[in-house]
């Protein structure tokens, strides 16, 4: 009997390392005779369609829907990202760099969630693991996913793990980990013709804070000031998205990836906890926050906490 197909899937709103990491771990799967295919759940960035034309990868298939298939989730781990029909399938594998959230199945399940920083590092080592050689182009797309959330190992998140990987793919590849990962930054920052809704909800996740549900959207880039000067334009965005959602408060991180510093959005409610959580003082719904460069280490646990 052959076995029913499983898709390897990332969050919504797919990042770099979400869709590389689906196409790494499906060829590995498929390496080890598994019937495992990539699969994607949102538009491909620019940022990853620089990367898969690069290595000459093709997209993942779009699922719109999942009820009733079998799931591999990759970078994700809770229901407010997953891909719709989520909680009708049957989720077989988590491999994963964040939290620990809300997802669960019937059965044991192989579960391999690590704080390093990209899920394209922990795919790396389970091709060690299983003794199974990368290819040049799968090596492409992991240093990719890898460079991408760790702002080319420069933010708080990266570990030696992630910086002795980086090396050996980068090795692989036959390219310059700093070279290379300057133009996946440049791409990165390409917001093209994004309006200030799409800037806001482009790179978007939610979370459940005593009290109610806090959206967190942010913007990373070389060039913040593409951002900063439609300020108006930007936080009208946020007060319809916030109003539409019903969030307590709603902040955008708009991300300098050289300077590693943060310019925060903020509208809504709670003000004076957001202030106190990032010690910062928001003033025309705007705040800086020095040295900030990620929302899952940098901004989401001190804010959970100040909330409670
Ligand atoms: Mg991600
Ligand atoms: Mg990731
Ligand atoms: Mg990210």
């Amino acid at each position: 009997m052959t076995q029913e197909t499983r898709y390897v899937v990332g969050h919504q709103q797919p990042d770099t390392d979400a869709i590389c990491s689906s196409i790494a771990y499906a060829h590995l799967k498929q390496e080890q005779g598994e019937n495992v295919l990539p699969a994607r759940c949102g538009e491909i960035n620019p940022e990853t369609r620089f990367v898969l034309d690069r290595f000459e990868v093709d997209d993942p298939d779009l699922l719109e829907d999942v009820t009733g298939k079998q799931i591999i989730l990759v970078d994700h781990n809770e229901y407010s990202q997953t891909a719709p029909g989520m909680r009708n399938a049957e989720v077989v594998e988590i491999i994963d760099h964040h939290r620990v959230g809300d997802v669960e199945t019937g059965t044991p399940i192989h579960c391999r969630i690590e704080p390093i920083g990209s899920t394209s590092t922990l795919v790396t080592k389970l091709y060690r693991e299983h003794g199974v050689d990368i290819p040049e182009h799968v090596a492409g797309l992991m240093l990719s996913g890898l460079l991408s959330d760790t702002v080319v190992l420069r933010s708080p998140t990266t570990t030696d793990e992630d910086r002795n990987i980086a090396q050996e793919l980068a090795g692989i590849t036959g390219v310059d980990v700093e070279k290379y990962g300057r133009e996946l930054l440049q791409q990165k920052s390409k917001l093209g013709e994004k309006t200030p809704r799409e800037m806001v909800t482009g790179d978007f996740k939610e979370f459940e804070m005593d009290g109610g549900t806090v959206g967190i959207g942010q913007v990373e880039t070389v060039t913040p000031e593409q951002v900063l000067e439609q300020r108006h334009a930007v936080l009208d965005a946020m007060h319809e998205i916030r109003e539409e959602r019903d969030y307590i408060f709603l902040t955008l991180l708009v991300t300098d990836l050289l300077e590693e510093d943060t310019e925060a959005f903020f509208v809504g409610d709670r003000q004076n906890v957001f202030e106190q959580a990032l010690d910062t003082t928001v003033e025309d719904e705007q705040a800086s926050l020095p040295g900030v460069m990620s929302r899952k280490k940098q901004v989401v646990p001190p804010l959970e906490e100040a909330m409670k």
